[in-house]
């Protein structure tokens, strides 16, 4: 029997990897500190990437998460299950993974740094960029803000979403799994 072996392209070989929503379940976060403080209100809405639609305070939830409460938040959130596994693979598959992520203040990066540390997250190369489609360099962008992600595709480079509540708009590639983006980018699939 003759096994049809495919012929490996290597299409991707820089990958970044935004934090919140994929590594850190920062709105995990939110909630329960936000639950702490106000244990009587109800969670609105999950489906915006705008944290102010999703309490009750509205726009008072940006000084209460990025200035109030910004250790206890960005600190003490939660990996991700198979998050810390997954950027390990990466590294044993041979990419170099560079973290783009985007940080409203300095406490923010200070605080994301000391949780990368924390969790001895494997990563090449950490930047800080809100404008990730200047980031040259990579070839994907693993990432969960619909807006990060179209301006990403924007630059013809593969931009994959990684599906959460908010980011249903996204209608280009999607995965559910870190297994999902792994088949995807060694297959140089687009769903
Ligand atoms: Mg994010």
């Amino acid at each position: 029997m003759i096994i049809k072996r495919k012929k490996l392209i290597v299409k991707y070989k820089n990958l970044g990897i935004d934090i919140d929503g994929i590594l850190r379940n920062f709105v995990g976060s939110v909630e329960r500190v936000y639950k702490e403080h106000y244990p009587e209100h109800k969670v609105l809405d999950r489906s915006d990437y705008d944290l102010k639609t999703w309490f009750p305070i509205g726009g008072k939830i940006y000084d209460f998460v990025f200035k109030d409460n910004v250790k206890e938040i960005y600190l003490y959130a939660k990996p991700y299950p198979h998050a810390l596994r997954f950027m390990e693979y990466l590294e044993d598959l041979g990419y170099k993974v560079v973290i783009v992520t985007s940080q409203p203040n300095e406490d923010c990066v200070y605080y994301t740094k000391k949780w990368l540390e924390k969790h001895e997250v494997y990563y090449d190369k950490l930047i800080f960029e809100s404008q990730k489609y200047k980031v040259e360099n990579i070839d994907v962008l693993l990432d969960d803000s619909t807006k990060n992600l179209n301006e990403f595709a924007e630059t013809d480079r593969l931009a994959v979403c990684m599906n959460r509540p908010w980011n249903k708009d996204y209608e280009g590639p999607r995965v559910k799994t870190y297994k999902q983006f792994i088949e995807m980018v060694q297959n140089g699939r687009t769903n």
